[in-house]
């Protein structure tokens, strides 16, 4: 764990967030400037800085699994969601704890902004 982590912290309840799931490997939450009726934030309780870093694939899809049993359980599953990795600084990331967002309940655009 990274102590400055702002996720790090979520995951440890040091840091409030609106959790919405918690597995052993996981937790997910609301983000706190949500850009679309749905948004979660699907994080491993391990640190790792970005998909860059990533060793171990199955964390990925764990991550992937969670976000996926969420969208159902949000009821966007069949309507679509979109699921995002914001990779350094051109992707915008700006929490360097690797976390997947969770978007749907309205029509999104392609190509992103
Ligand atoms: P990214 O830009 O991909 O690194 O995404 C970071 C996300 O974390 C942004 O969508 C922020 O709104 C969100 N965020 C930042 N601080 C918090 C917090 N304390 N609780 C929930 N979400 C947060
Ligand atoms: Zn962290």
């Amino acid at each position: 764990m990274a102590d400055a982590c702002l996720f790090c912290r979520i995951a440890n309840k040091e840091i409030p967030a609106t959790l919405v799931a918690e597995t052993d490997e996981c937790v997910a939450f609301r983000d706190i400037n949500p850009q679309a009726p749905v948004h979660i934030l699907v994080i491993p309780r391990e640190h790792v800085p970005s998909p860059s870093a990533v060793t171990n694939p199955e964390l990925v899809g764990k991550v992937t699994q969670l976000a996926a049993e969420l969208a159902r359980r949000e009821g966007i599953a069949e309507s679509g969601y979109r699921l995002v990795m914001n990779t350094n600084a051109d992707a915008g990331q700006t929490v360097f704890h690797l976390h997947m967002h969770l978007l749907g309940g309205r029509r999104m655009g392609w190509p992103p902004g």
